[in-house]
């Protein structure tokens, strides 16, 4: 039996960072919502213990570095499986896009692996331990629209955000969140109004959601990469309604309500840069 799952990337409608720790991550409060450009799991059994990947992505390992594998192995220890799994992954979403593209892959594992070992787990125990693979991995597990505290570990669903089209467009530079975060000087950086967010969220009121939206992590990747900025302004100047870069970039999205507004900035940014998207939200 071979099991299919859908691994869907993220966005960031707010980016907050509240803290430092003493562990040294960040605590963060996050908006995220599921976006209809996914990778593609398949996973079936294999009778001897091991964990085998096959991917073709000249950016990905398919070793024990990839966050699938770490998934599936941390699935295994936790559960005591002595079978072996092949995962095949397809990929869609880009890679160090700010995208959530590994977390998604290793979430969708964990959705699998219960699937094909029929466990039963429900989803907020998988979520645990998607956290401890990732902070992203959680949020993940349930996907939809959620807000994430802590380092991205606490989850709390939220309404879906009206619906809308949502234009990607993604410079050819991979940002490392590990670098941003590294940057990160708190008492200069700014604050998203995020209850603002929430309550748009809960209005389903559109215009007030892109007035809102916003990501303490822009103006850190803005100054190590200044293209992001350009690319945040050319969005602006095509017409979308909600422009912001999501996760610690360097994709930066536009909102629009119009499928023909949509398009014809798809296809304006398209002559401005080589990875751009045109997809829904789903969350
Ligand atoms: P992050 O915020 O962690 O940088 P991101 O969404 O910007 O996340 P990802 O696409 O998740 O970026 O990739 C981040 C890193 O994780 C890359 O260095 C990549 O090689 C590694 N990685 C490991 N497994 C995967 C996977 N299954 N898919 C994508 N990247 C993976």
């Amino acid at each position: 039996m071979t099991i299919l799952e859908k691994a869907p990337a993220k966005i960031n409608l707010s980016l907050d960072v509240l803290r430092k720790r003493d562990d040294g991550y960040h605590d963060v409060e996050m908006i995220m919502t599921s976006i209809d450009l996914a990778d593609r799991i398949e996973l079936d059994r294999l009778n001897e213990d091991r964990i085998d990947i096959s991917l073709e992505s000249r950016y990905v390992p398919s070793d024990e570095r990839n966050l699938a594998y770490k998934a599936a192995r941390a699935f295994k220890n936790k559960y005591g499986i002595t079978e072996g799994v092949h995962i095949s992954i397809e990929k869609s979403i880009p890679v160090s896009a700010g995208l959530g593209g590994g977390s998604a892959d290793a979430a969708a594992v964990l959705r699998g692996l219960n699937r094909l070992w029929s466990l039963n787990i429900p989803f907020d125990e998988l979520a645990d331990l998607g956290s401890t693979i990732g902070a992203d991995v959680a949020f993940c597990v349930y996907g939809n629209t959620a807000i994430a505290r802590g380092y991205g570990e606490k989850i709390e669903k939220l309404p879906s955000p009206p619906p809308c089209w949502i234009i990607l467009a993604k410079p050819d530079i991979g940002v490392s969140s590990r670098t941003v975060f590294g940057h990160i000087e708190l008492e200069k950086i700014s604050h998203p109004d995020t209850n603002a967010v929430l309550a748009a969220l809960k209005e389903k009121d559109f215009s007030k959601m892109c007035r809102n939206i916003g990501n303490s992590l822009e103006d850190i990747t803005f100054g190590l990469h200044p293209e992001v900025l350009r690319i945040k302004e050319a969005m602006v100047h095509a017409g979308a309604t909600g422009v912001l870069m999501s996760g610690s970039g360097p994709t930066v999205y536009g909102l629009v309500e119009q499928q023909n507004k949509a398009t014809r900035i798809y296809n304006g940014m398209r002559g401005f840069c080589d990875e751009v998207y045109l997809v829904r939200l789903l969350g």
